[in-house]
């Protein structure tokens, strides 16, 4: 995919960089310094820093986007997955914003008013909102990291803090801190497949029966023809159901496949192939599906949906095994009981099908693991905690932990490991875990 033009355009991007640096680093201006700095407001970032701001440290959460929620609201992902152990305090209490505000059913809820709740919480709380900025790099001297390089409309600049939480999703601050990460499959980096989501209105609410089956066979059909470009695996899994609040409709199905979402490059070409296979996909439907004829693009996640890319090495690596025998751990900060959800395409060749698949990987009903303290920490690199979709796991147990409302309780344990580091003189990976499930019970914890 990467052509020497591309390749080329690589190389002047690094040399623009490494020129940048250096400039960065000669700079004198004043240095802010915060308590804690948590870079990336989705689901986990939400939780830090709630934990932090509550233990009256101050704290600056860095965001890319003008809003929060992340995943959630910027791909649009708008339904939160059920899983034991869901109720941690940030969620709880997210949750009654947004019901407040009229925007969620059951485990769905509309991103403006998720965006909204979300920032009140985080004001409420005391924390300071910084948008628009991204997390360049870590500053990390003999060890430990000392804060992070942003770039906004500002220009460069350092922001110093006393801890740094990683929320990014992808392990930025932790990956240029130098913390060893892992991505993808051992044999071929492959990594799931991502998926551009849209909101689609103008669907006939009671339009007639429709006939899933018939419209998977006639999709099909164009698949082969090429008019309708998806894999086929994703065919028998077509989801167009009415699952938002306001009854808008959306596809949940994978656009992009061998795409590692950490190069911008290769982002790019995800984000161009799913929007043409959303169109594709609209168009298709209002030709074939009775109750679509007027359906309309609403928008779509300014964000494509991604589902994986780096995951810390850190003090303990949650593992596959850890998810299937529900391992209870002493120092549990959270726990989770999804199934192992993974965008591959062996799994749609799986003898029996997604059905079969799901109910392998399935815990047993009622049956739950905890995730350590120690995930968070990484092997390297002090002054330093991660949460959400990045932390330490392998490849299959992180097709579980990913999950919204389960990287919103890794948050709020970072956050109060972060914030004990912080007020007993010690660095977060000398904090005790069993101390830190105990805070976390304490402040809510749904363990
Ligand atoms: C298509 C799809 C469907 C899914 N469906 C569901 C579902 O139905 N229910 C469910 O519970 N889960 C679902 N998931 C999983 C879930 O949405 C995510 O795994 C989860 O939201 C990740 O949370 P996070 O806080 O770790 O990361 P994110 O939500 O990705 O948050 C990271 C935040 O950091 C910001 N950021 C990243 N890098 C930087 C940087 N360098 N500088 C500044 N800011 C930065 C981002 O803008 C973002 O706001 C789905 C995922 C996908 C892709």
């Amino acid at each position: 995919m990467l052509d020497g033009k591309i390749n080329e355009e690589k190389q002047t991007l690094t040399m623009c960089l490494i020129a940048m640096k250096k400039k960065k680093t000669s700079k004198t201006a004043p240095v802010n310094t915060y308590d804690v700095i948590v870079c990336g407001g989705g689901s986990a970032g939400l939780g830090a820093a709630l934990a932090v701001a509550q233990q009256g440290l101050s704290t600056l959460l860095i965001e890319q986007f003008n809003f929060l929620g992340g995943t959630a609201t910027a791909s649009l992902n708008f339904g939160f997955v059920q899983t034991i152990g869901m109720n941690g305090p940030a969620f709880k209490k997210l949750y009654q914003r947004m019901q407040e505000l009229g925007g969620v059913r059951k485990e769905y809820f509309d991103p403006e008013t998720y965006k909204m709740a979300a920032q009140t919480m985080m004001l409420d709380a005391g924390v300071k909102l910084l948008f628009h900025t991204f997390m360049e790099s870590a500053h990390v001297e003999n060890g430990r990291i000392k804060g992070v390089y942003v770039v906004n409309k500002g220009g460069f600049q350092f922001l110093g803090a006393k801890m740094v939480i990683d929320a990014t999703g992808d392990a930025d601050v932790a990956f240029s801190a130098g913390v060893e990460c892992k991505k993808g499959r051992e044999h071929d980096g492959r990594m799931q497949a991502l998926t551009l989501r849209p909101r689609i209105g103008g669907v006939a609410d009671k339009g007639a029966k429709v006939d899933w089956k018939r419209i998977n066979e006639l999709l099909e059909e164009e698949r082969k023809k090429g008019t309708v470009r998806i894999p086929p695996y994703v065919v028998g899994y077509l989801d167009a159901g009415g699952v938002g609040v306001r009854h808008e409709r959306t596809f949940n199905l994978d656009m992009a496949a061998e795409i590692d979402a950490t190069d911008p490059w290769q982002l790019t070409h995800a984000e161009i192939e799913a929007r043409k296979r959303v169109w594709e996909l609209l168009s298709f439907m209002r030709k074939n599906v009775p109750g679509w004829e007027n359906a309309y693009l609403i928008d779509t996640g300014v964000l494509i949906g991604i589902r994986e890319t780096r995951r810390i090495v850190g003090k303990y690596v949650l593992s596959r095994d850890d998810v299937m025998k529900g391992g209870k751990f002493k120092d549990g900060i959270a726990r989770c009981s999804f199934w192992v959800d993974m965008h591959d395409p062996e799994i749609f060749q799986y003898p029996g099908g997604l059905g079969a698949y799901i109910k392998a990987v399935r815990l047993p009903e009622g049956e739950w693991y905890e995730i350590p303290y120690a995930c968070l920490v990484p092997e390297k690199v002090e002054g330093l905690l991660v949460c959400g979709r990045c932390i330490s796991s392998d490849r299959e147990a992180n097709g579980s932990v990913r999950i919204m409302p389960t990287c919103m309780n890794t948050g709020t344990a970072a956050g109060i490991g972060a914030a004990m580091a912080l007020l007993g003189g010690v660095e977060p990976s000398l904090v005790n875990g069993v101390e830190v499930r105990k805070r976390v019970l304490e402040a809510g914890g749904d363990l």
